[in-house]
Order: C-alpha cells, then sequence, then structure tokens
C-alpha cells in the first residue's frame, strides 16, 4: 500500500517584477540619492536646471520633425 499525496508544488516563484523607480536624474542622468529632488512632472531631477534642460531638449526632439 502506497500512500501517495500528492504534494502541490510549493515551488515559490518570487518574479519579483523590476522597480520602476526612477533614481536618475533626467538631466544629467545622475543618480539621485541624497540630493535635492526636484519633482516635476512625475520625473525627479537634481534640481530646475536639470529640469530646464531635460525639457527643453525634449523640445527640440519635437520640433525636429520638420
Ligand atoms: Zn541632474
Amino acid at each position: 500500500m502506497t500512500a501517495e499525496t500528492a504534494k502541490p508544488d510549493t515551488q515559490t516563484t518570487q518574479a519579483k517584477p523590476p522597480e520602476e523607480k526612477q533614481t536618475n536624474c533626467l538631466g544629467c542622468n545622475k543618480p539621485i540619492k541624497k540630493l535635492k529632488r526636484y519633482y516635476r512632472n512625475g520625473k525627479f531631477y537634481c534640481n530646475k536646471k536639470c529640469w530646464r534642460k531635460t525639457i527643453a531638449s525634449k523640445a527640440k526632439e519635437t520640433e525636429a520633425g520638420k
């Protein structure tokens, strides 16, 4: 007599999704850790300068389609 107990596969697949947490400044691409974070439009920047730089380059990108 073989009492086979159906063992449920308890394989814990801890497939954690990569955290899409922004850690780099979009302006200078420097990692933002202890830097003073400048939050604009859902993105982080070191400071206002980097923010302006980013929006400026973005504006150029959209303008490039002439
Ligand atoms: Zn920056």
